[in-house]
C-alpha cells in the first residue's frame, strides 16, 4: 500500500465522507483510489481506537475544568433512522454553561436487542454512570421520556440516591401543552379556545421564567383563568401586566366565565399529569442545543448509509470533537460589530 492510499483512507473518515461516494468521484476523474478492503482495514486498524482515545483525552480536559462546579447536564438521544428500524441510538450530554459535550455514547440495537425507547433509556443509564463518578452532577435535563423519568423518580428510581435533580426541557413542555389545547379546541363549539393557544403558551414561558417555586408558578398560572374572562384582579391576586386602558379594544372577545369553552381551558391547563411535572420546568432549561448537534452529526454519520458499529461510534465522536472545537467560537458580527442573527425553526414545537 502506498502512503497516498493511507492518507486518503484516513481522511475520508476524518472529513466525515463515505467511501463509496469518494471512490465514485475518483472513478469519474479517472484517478486511482484506495480499494474498498484497504479502506475498511485502515479504518478498523488505525482510526477507530485512535479517535476514541483522542476524544477521551479531550473529554477529560473538559471534565477537569468542571471539578469545582455543580454541573447541570442536558441530555437527549438520537436514532440513526426513524421508528423501529433504528439500529443505533446515540445519547449525548452537554454541560449547561459551556454547552460543551461532556459525554456521548452509542447503543447498538444488535447488542442490546431492544427497541428505540429502551435504547434511549440504556443510553441515559450509561451517561449517568459515566458522569456520576467524574463530576459533581446536580441536575440532568431531558425530554419527557417516561422511562427516564422513572429512573430519576426521587422515591423509587434507580438514581434516587444520586443527588441529581431531574428537570424537563421547556420546548417539550410547551409542545405537550399546545397539543392538549389543540385537541380541546377541536371539540365541537370549543374552537374559540384555538384563538388563545399562542397566548397560553406565551404565558407558560412567562410563568416558568418568573416563578421560583411550585406555589408561585401555580399562583401565576391559575390567574390565566381570570385574565381570559377580562378580569384582571381577584380575591387572592392580580395580573402582572400593565393596567388595560378602558378604551382598549381586545383582539378577540373575552371568554365567559364558567362557559363550556372556559371549562375546557381549565381542564387543559390544570391537567393533573402535566401539572405534576411543573417543578421540573422551573429551572427553565432547554435541550434545544442537542438538536443542533444531532443535525451536525449527519455530516459524519449520514442516515443514508449503513455503517458498522465501531465506525459509527468513531464518527459520532468526530462529530462531538468538531462540535466542541467550534463551540466557543465568537458569533459572526457586522462591520459595525453587531451580532448577525439567523432564524431557527424548531420542528418539534412548530415555532
Ligand atoms: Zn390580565
Amino acid at each position: 500500500m502506498q502512503a497516498g492510499d493511507f492518507m486518503l483512507a484516513i481522511n475520508i473518515l476524518l472529513s466525515g465522507n463515505n467511501y463509496l461516494k469518494i471512490a465514485h468521484l475518483f472513478r469519474y476523474m479517472n484517478m486511482q483510489t484506495v480499494d474498498e478492503t484497504t479502506f475498511y482495514r485502515m479504518q478498523e486498524w488505525y482510526c477507530v481506537d485512535t479517535i476514541r482515545s483522542f476524544w477521551e483525552e479531550h473529554r477529560q480536559t473538559i471534565l477537569a475544568g468542571l471539578q469545582e462546579k455543580d454541573v447541570v447536564a442536558l441530555g437527549d438521544g438520537r436514532m440513526d433512522s426513524p421508528g423501529h428500524c433504528a439500529q443505533y441510538c446515540t445519547y449525548t450530554a452537554i454541560e449547561n454553561d459551556s454547552r460543551d459535550i461532556i459525554n456521548i455514547v452509542t447503543i447498538d440495537k444488535r447488542e442490546t436487542k431492544r427497541n428505540s425507547v429502551a435504547m434511549e433509556k440504556e443510553g441515559f443509564i450509561r451517561t449517568m454512570d459515566a458522569l456520576l463518578p467524574q463530576v459533581s452532577l446536580k441536575e440532568f435535563c431531558t425530554d419527557g421520556h417516561v422511562q427516564i423519568a422513572a429512573l430519576m423518580d426521587p422515591e423509587r428510581g434507580q438514581y434516587k440516591d444520586s443527588g441529581v435533580k431531574h428537570t424537563l426541557d421547556m420546548w417539550h413542555a410547551a409542545k405537550s401543552l399546545s397539543k392538549r389545547l389543540h385537541a380541546a379546541g377541536k371539540v365541537k363549539n370549543h374552537s374559540e379556545l384555538l384563538k388563545w393557544t399562542k397566548d397560553v403558551i406565551a404565558w407558560f414561558w412567562i410563568c416558568c421564567n418568573n416563578a421560583s417555586n411550585y406555589e408561585e408558578f401555580m399562583g401565576l398560572w391559575r390567574g390565566l383563568l381570570y385574565h381570559v374572562t377580562g378580569r384582571h384582579e381577584w380575591r387572592f391576586g392580580a395580573c402582572i401586566h400593565k393596567p388595560i386602558p378602558e378604551d382598549h379594544i381586545p383582539e378577540k372577545p373575552w371568554m365567559v366565565a364558567g362557559s363550556p369553552v372556559h371549562q375546557a381551558l381549565q381542564e387543559a391547563i390544570l391537567n393533573l399529569r402535566w401539572i405534576k411535572n411543573v417543578p421540573k420546568y422551573l429551572n427553565f432549561r432547554t435541550t434545544a442545543d442537542l438538536e443542533s448537534f444531532h443535525s451536525h452529526m449527519l455530516m459524519y454519520a449520514s442516515k443514508r448509509f449503513s455503517i458498522d458499529p465501531p465506525a459509527y461510534g468513531a464518527r459520532t465522536l468526530l462529530a462531538a470533537l468538531d462540535y466542541n472545537h467550534h463551540n466557543a467560537r465568537p458569533p459572526i458580527v457586522t462591520k459595525a460589530g453587531k451580532n448577525i442573527h439567523g432564524m431557527l425553526w424548531n420542528k418539534k414545537s412548530q415555532h
